[in-house]
C-alpha cells in the first residue's frame, strides 16, 4: 500500500538527523528512511572535532605534487586499492588540486565553516548535548622542523581562524601526556571545539527526532522516481509518495542523486579508527601528527586514534593494513599503547573539489540534495540543516550556494 508524507529525509546519519530535526521545527511533516539505527556509520567513528579551521581543501598543489609517493606508498596517509572505476573521481581530484582551483574551493568551504561552530553549540543546546561539547582547542603537532615549515599559517589567519604557532615548551603544557622528546613544536588553534563522543551525540540527536513525532522508516531506498505529486521512494517494504525529499544517505547518495537527475561524481574516501580504553584520559586535547594524517581523540573513557584516507570503494572489505600503519603511526608517538580495544572503519561521502552538495536538483526542487560533506560532515551538518530548511520554505538562503550546487561539475 502507498504511503504518504510532506518531506521524506533518506539517511540517518548526522546530516540526515540534523535536516529532520530542523524541518520539523519549522512544522513540516517529516519521514526519515535509513535501514537501522546502527552505530557503524561515519557520523558514529568520526574524529568528533567540529574543524571550523578545515578550510584547505583535500587536493591542494602540496598533494598534487606528492600524490604519485602517496598513492603507491603502502604506508602513507593516502592509499588507493587499484580499481579502473576509481580513475574519472582521481583526474577530477587531480584538476581540482591545482593552485586556482584549491583556491576556489578554500573559499567555498571557509563560507560554510563560518557559523559551524555556533550552529552546532545551538543544535547541541537544543538536543541536551551541550555537556558533550569541549571547548579546549585542537593541536597540529610538528615532529619535525619540516612539518612546521609545511603548515600555512596566513592561510588559515586569512580565512580569520585564531591559530597560535607554539615551541615544545608550550606544548607539553598544552598537552602533558606527551612523552618528552616528541615534537617541536606545535599549530594551536584555540577556538577549536571536539565532541567528547560523536556516537553519544547522535543518540542525543536520534532521541530528539523522536520526540519531535518524526516517523522513522527502517528499510533502504532502492528507486526514486518523480511524479505529478512529487516523488515516489521504493525498496524493501516500502513505497512512500513525498512531496519532497532530501537526500542525505553520505557516501551512498549518488545512486539516488541521479535517480533525481542529477550525475554527481561522489565517491568515497574511507577512514579508519582504532580505540585504546582509558578511564584516566592520556592526552587532554586533541592532536594530529601533522605528517601523518590521523587524529588523537580523548573521548568519554577511551583514546580514539581516527583518519587517514583510503580510495576503495563502498564495497571492500577493511584493510588489516591500514589499521596496522594507523596502529604503528600512534605507537611513534605513544610507545606504550598497548593493543587496541576495537578496530572501526567507514566511509566519507567524497567529491573531488571537496565541497558538499547541497541545493536543489536541477530537475527541479522536489528533491533537494545534502551530501558529500567528506572530512567536514559533522562539523557542517547544522549548518547544512539550516541551509536546507531555508531551500524548503522558499526563503533566501543566508549563503550563497552557488558553490555547492550540483550541477557544477
Ligand atoms: C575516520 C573519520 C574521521 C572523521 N572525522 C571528522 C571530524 O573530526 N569532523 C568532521 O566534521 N567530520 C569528520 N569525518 C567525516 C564525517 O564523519 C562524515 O562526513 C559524516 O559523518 C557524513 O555524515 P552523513 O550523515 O552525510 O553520512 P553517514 O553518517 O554515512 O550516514 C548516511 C546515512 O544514509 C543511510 N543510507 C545509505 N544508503 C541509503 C539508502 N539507499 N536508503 C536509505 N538510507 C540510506 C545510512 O544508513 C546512514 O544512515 C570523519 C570521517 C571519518 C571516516
Amino acid at each position: 500500500m502507498m504511503q504518504n508524507c510532506e518531506i521524506a529525509i533518506v539517511g540517518a546519519g548526522v546530516v540526515g538527523l540534523a535536516c529532520a530535526l530542523r524541518l520539523a521545527q519549522a512544522g513540516h511533516q517529516v519521514t526519515v528512511i535509513a535501514p537501522e539505527d546502527d552505530e557503524t556509520g561515519a557520523s558514529y567513528g568520526n574524529a568528533g572535532v567540529i574543524a571550523d579551521y578545515a578550510v584547505m581543501p583535500v587536493g591542494t598543489p602540496d598533494v598534487l605534487r606528492n600524490l604519485p609517493a602517496l598513492l603507491f606508498d603502502r604506508n602513507s596517509p593516502l592509499a588507493i586499492r587499484p580499481a579502473l572505476a576509481l580513475a574519472p573521481w582521481l583526474l577530477r581530484f587531480a584538476r581540482e588540486s591545482l593552485p586556482g582551483r584549491a583556491q576556489q574551493n578554500a573559499t567555498a568551504i571557509a563560507a560554510l565553516l563560518a557559523p559551524a561552530a555556533s550552529s552546532w553549540k545551538e543544535l547541541a543546546a537544543q538536543i541536551g548535548g551541550t555537556g558533550l561539547l569541549k571547548p579546549l582547542g585542537s593541536l597540529y603537532l610538528f615532529e619535525t622542523e619540516a612539518d612546521r615549515r609545511g603548515t600555512r599559517f596566513e592561510t588559515y589567519r586569512a580565512h580569520g581562524i585564531a591559530v597560535e604557532a607554539i615551541g615544545r615548551d608550550a606544548l607539553g603544557q598544552l598537552q602533558p601526556g606527551l612523552p618528552a622528546g616528541i615534537g617541536v613544536g606545535a599549530a594551536f588553534f584555540p577556538n577549536t571545539i571536539t565532541l567528547d563522543d560523536p556516537g553519544q551525540m547522535l543518540r542525543h540527536l536520534r532521541m530528539a527526532v523522536e520526540g519531535a513525532s518524526i516517523e522513522r522508516l527502517a528499510t533502504r531506498v532502492t528507486d526514486l522516481a518523480r511524479n505529478k505529486g512529487g516523488v515516489t521512494l521504493r525498496g524493501p517494504g516500502l513505497n512512500l509518495q513525498a512531496r519532497r525529499v532530501v537526500i542525505a544517505a553520505g557516501a551512498w547518495s549518488r545512486k539516488l542523486a541521479a535517480q533525481a537527475g542529477d550525475r554527481v561524481p561522489l565517491d568515497t574516501e574511507r577512514g579508519y579508527h582504532l580505540e585504546y580504553d582509558s578511564p584516566a584520559p592520556r592526552l587532554i586535547r586533541q592532536m594530529t601528527p601533522v605528517s601523518r594524517g590521523f587524529y588523537f581523540c580523548p573521548m568519554a573513557g577511551r583514546l580514539r586514534v581516527a583518519g587517514t584516507v583510503e580510495l576503495g570503494g563502498l564495497e571492500a572489505p577493511a584493510s588489516p593494513h591500514r589499521w596496522a600503519v594507523l596502529e604503528r603511526g600512534a605507537r611513534a608517538i605513544l610507545p606504550d599503547l598497548p593493543e587496541p580495544d576495537r578496530r572501526w572503519m567507514g566511509c566519507r561521502p567524497s567529491l573531488p573539489d571537496s565541497r558538499p552538495v547541497i541545493g536543489a536538483s536541477r530537475a527541479g526542487p522536489e528533491v533537494i540534495h545534502a551530501f558529500g560533506h567528506g572530512h567536514l560532515g559533522l562539523t557542517l551538518a547544522p549548518i547544512t540543516a539550516r541551509l536546507v530548511a531555508a531551500l524548503v520554505a522558499g526563503r533566501t538562503p543566508e549563503l550563497d550556494l552557488a558553490p555547492y550546487r550540483p550541477d557544477r561539475f
